[in-house]
């Protein structure tokens, strides 16, 4: 058996199943065996484990003493639908499926940290632990938040990590503030009165309404938007006609696009004012119009108090300097519906020099074993300080 006062977070074993991971990757909601070897761990630690919530998804809860503080520090557990290109020993083994975004990683520092908060109980109030399916676009964090996590299990602060290539391997970037963008999609479907290309009197021309809209979107950023609020609003899908009736003005043409955001008011802001372009056009041509924005992922907005004790337990958990002028990311998480709720902070942890270029979602990635101590430390440290005995 392994002292455990030379190896606290178990990093040969962990380091194991990381790699074990990397070799099973299961895509978002199909995380069955990955969420049943968690469950299995810390079972075994003694934590009380709560299954099925957001199917595969599942809760590790530990409570010390009599404090009354609650936390929640979570990893997401899904892969990519994607090939593994590189060659390593425990390249994945399901086709077209691939851990090419790190979350074997996140679930095994997550584990590492809670099972050795069971063994040295060196805190006083809770921590659940959540181990989220599905953060890939497929509604992981939403699905558990919708079926009741904040009812059943209430936190004062919810806390994420991501690992981020450029990074050292023990060195971690905590910033307030906006961190991930909101990540919307819209449609607008003009309906005109299609007619013979020669005789654009007789109907509504669509596709006329569609190049005015398309180009007065742009004005809802450069005009309308505060000048020092990031925001982003894309056409991305533009549907009508048929190139084998050149002479046919079509009744229909469907825009889709992107919006989005750093802060929810900006995001409020790119909703309403694509609907207004969107209508004021379609009156100005006389045609229908229908709008829709779909709200996918809110922004991930770091709170000032929960970043400060994030920075604390990074300082205390890498021994160096602590990056906290690190740019935000246009990407999104869905960590946000988690940190919508409750303060919370999303910190990123390096992942050593990318590998042949290979950043996120490269079917050559590859989360750095390096880091697993890091991860585990800090997920421990903030533990032991937001709930010191
Ligand atoms: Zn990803
Ligand atoms: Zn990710």
């Amino acid at each position: 058996m392994q002292s455990r006062s030379n190896d606290p977070f178990e990093l040969e074993a962990m380091t194991a199943l990381r790699r074990d991971f990397h070799a099973h990757p299961e895509l978002g909601f199909e995380e069955v065996r990955t969420s049943a070897i968690v469950a299995e761990k810390l079972e075994e630690a003694g934590i009380e484990v709560h299954r099925g919530l957001g199917k595969t998804g599942l809760v590790g809860t530990l409570k010390i003493g009599d404090g009354s503080r609650r936390i929640a520090l979570r990893a997401d557990m899904d892969a990519l639908a994607m090939p593994e290109l590189a060659d390593r020993p425990y390249k994945s083994g399901t086709p077209n499926t691939m851990h090419a975004c790190g979350h074997d990683g996140h679930t095994v520092m997550l584990l590492a940290a809670a099972r050795h908060l069971a063994r040295t109980k060196n805190f006083s109030g809770t921590v659940h632990f959540i181990f989220q399916p599905a953060e890939e676009g497929r509604g992981g964090a939403k699905a558990m938040v919708d079926e009741g996590f904040f009812k059943q299990f209430p936190v004062d602060a919810v806390y994420g990590l991501h690992n981020m290539p450029g990074l050292a391997t023990d060195e971690m970037a905590v910033v307030s503030g906006p961190q991930l963008a909101s990540s919307d999609s819209w449609t607008v479907t003009y309906r005109g009165v299609g007619t013979h290309g020669a005789k654009p009197h007789l109907g509504r021309d669509a596709v006329t309404a569609a190049a005015h809209f398309l180009a007065a979107i742009h004005t809802i950023v450069a005009r309308v938007v505060d000048p020092l609020q990031p925001a982003v609003v894309s056409a991305c899908a533009l549907e009508a006609g048929d190139f084998k009736a050149l002479n046919v003005i079509p009744d229909i043409v469907r825009i889709g696009g992107t919006a989005r955001a750093y802060r929810a008011d900006v995001r409020d802001q790119l909703e309403l004012e694509i609907g207004n372009i969107a209508r004021g056009v379609a009156a100005t041509f006389g045609i229908e119009v229908d709008y829709e924005f779909l709200r996918r992922i809110p922004p991930v907005v770091n709170d000032g108090d929960a970043t400060a004790r994030a920075l604390k337990a990074a300082q205390a958990a890498t021994g160096r300097p602590v990056v906290t002028d690190f740019p935000p990311s246009t990407a999104g998480d869905d960590f946000a519906f988690f940190g919508a709720e409750v303060p919370g902070a999303y910190v990123w942890l390096g992942n050593g020099p990318a590998v042949d270029g290979a950043l996120h979602h490269n079917s050559r990635y590859d989360f750095n074993d390096d880091a697993i101590l890091t991860g585990a430390r800090f997920w421990a440290t903030l533990v032991e300080q937001e709930l010191s005995a």
